[in-house]
């Protein structure tokens, strides 16, 4: 909760620079509440001033070159990997996340900032057509490029405190637009640590700003016209409504999933049943299951169902659940105790519903036990909306068909994963399957930075992806030259 500024209040980064505001937010850690950081929270006023600045400095930064903007990318690719494991660090004690998976998203990061820096050099190279295909193009050449539509808003969720912060700075600082971040109010440090390693770079003061806005602080940014381009990753509710307010921006949204891991009749030896089992346990519960690609419905064959549902329950069971600083832990505290009471409360529903329980079902604090339900009725929140903790559904499919029918009963469509050997069975499930990504011989988990990655359905409008946020954030201009 907001309270008066102290001495170890940390400031936030207004246009390239550090400002304090008028309140603070406590930030703590959802494993044992202590305090981990108090950051000032800007006033609107401030946040009116680095609306402005990006605006102002938008067309020098448009015409910085690639090689300075590349420089600063590949600055900050240095510095994150120099400083790795204080930031990991820094990531589980304010997201709760295991050091496990936190390492794991700094390396993430150092990828989106190296691919950025590789990109910022590629970038609008231009192309040339030649337009004498038709009488009315002769002597005539379209030159295209792309230029910034504008400065960037761009908005993150808790659960990638870094990387997702990560993926709507580095983009904009390749394509030369600047971008106003705002993190989540839950784990508001990540992001400001990417402000504290662009203030070494050289970029233009205003390209950047990083704003701890708590939501009921927050102005419409999102109706503001001076940032035409949004990019949001979060919640489906929040995000569908950010659309709503501005249907004439560029509105980029990454938001929930119900991923489905489907594991067809031909994945059926002891070593693809032991693969696939052990990447369905861990990726349903990795992060606490708060993951927008964890696998939270598992469609299996029913001719391989009663050899791989046990060894799901046998590798769930096996996840060490506890301290996030302790590097043997697997699966940490959810976000907050509400977060975890809400899964309980879900889990309760599906079960008196008439799920089977197959393991797990407690909470202690923030800490839910990684959990294996079966039997799910598709009308309970489990069943239909994303649970965004450790737990799965379990359930029996008559051939492949049915499965990819089953995959596709579902509001949302981000990825999925399909055990299978079989090649054509892919390529089905690349044309049938309504997702943003199909991931094969894989959990729905898997992804890589430079992919275009987002969703079908609920799950979203856009595609994140280094050079896809790059495209995003830019749109096409052509030059017809004429006389030649
Ligand atoms: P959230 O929607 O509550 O918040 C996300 C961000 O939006 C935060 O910064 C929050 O402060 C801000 N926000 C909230 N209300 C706002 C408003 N009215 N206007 C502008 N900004 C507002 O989501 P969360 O709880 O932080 O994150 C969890 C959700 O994010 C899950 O649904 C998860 O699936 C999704 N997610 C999606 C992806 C993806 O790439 N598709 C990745 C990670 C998380």
């Amino acid at each position: 909760m907001p309270h008066t500024k102290n001495a170890a209040t940390q400031a936030f980064w207004l246009a390239g620079r550090q400002a304090t505001g008028d309140d603070t937010l406590d930030v703590t850690s959802p494993w044992d509440n202590r305090l981990v950081g108090t950051v000032s929270v800007p006033t609107p006023a401030q946040v009116e001033e680095a609306v402005a600045a990006a605006a102002a400095v938008a067309d020098e930064f448009a015409a910085t070159p690639a090689h300075v903007r590349a420089a600063a990318l590949d600055h900050v690719c240095r510095r994150v990997t120099e400083r790795s494991e204080e930031i990991a660090e820094l990531i589980s004690a304010e997201n709760g996340k295991p050091m496990k998976w936190a390492r794991g998203e700094v390396g993430r990061c150092i990828s989106v900032f190296r691919l950025a820096a590789e990109e910022a050099r590629r970038f609008n190279g231009g192309a040339a057509q030649r337009l004498d295909t038709d009488p009315g193009g002769v002597g005539r050449l379209a030159l295209t490029r792309r230029f910034p539509r504008g400065p960037v808003l761009g908005i993150a969720p808790f659960n990638f405190p870094l990387n997702l912060c990560a993926h709507k700075v580095a983009p904009a600082i390749a394509v030369g637009t600047p971008i106003l971040l705002k993190p989540a109010p839950a784990t508001p440090l990540s992001g400001l640590l990417i402000g504290e390693l662009l203030a070494e770079t050289d970029l233009p003061a205003g390209a950047w700003s990083v704003l701890p806005v708590p939501n009921d602080r927050m102005p419409d940014l999102v109706a503001d016209e001076r940032l035409p381009v949004v990019s949001f990753t979060g919640s489906a509710p929040v995000g569908w409504s950010i659309l709503d307010s501005a249907p004439r921006k560029r509105v980029t949204l990454e938001l929930g999933g119900n991923g489905a891991a489907i594991v067809l009749g031909d994945y059926a030896s002891e070593a693809d049943l032991d693969w696939a089992a052990q990447r369905i346990a861990t990726f349903s519960n990795y992060q606490g299951g708060q993951s927008c690609i964890s696998v939270q419905r598992v469609i299996a064959d029913a001719s391989v169902y009663d050899r791989l549902v046990p060894r799901i329950v046998q590798g769930v069971e096996a996840l060490r659940t506890g301290d996030p600083s302790d590097p043997a832990t697997d699966v940490g505290p959810l976000v907050s105790e509400d977060a975890a009471k809400r899964v309980e409360a879900w889990v309760e529903e599906a079960v008196s519903a008439g799920a089977k329980l197959l393991t797990g079902g407690t909470r202690d604090g923030a800490t839910y036990a990684p959990t294996v339900l079966e039997d799910v009725p598709a009308d309970t929140k489990i069943g239909c909306d994303e649970v965004f903790g450790p737990v799965m559904s379990v359930t029996r499919a008559e051939g492949e068909e049915q499965a990819y029918a089953m995959a596709n009963d579902s509001p949302f469509g981000l990825q999925a994963g399909v055990f299978t050997h079989d090649v054509q069975a892919a390529f089905r499930a690349q044309r049938q399957l309504e997702v943003g990504g199909v991931i094969v011989g894989d959990v729905p988990s898997y992804r890589a930075d430079q992919m275009p990655y987002g969703g079908a359905k609920q799950s979203g409008v856009g595609r994140e992806g280094v050079q896809f946020a790059m495209e995003d954030y830019t749109y096409e201009r052509v030059m017809v030259l004429t006389g030649l």
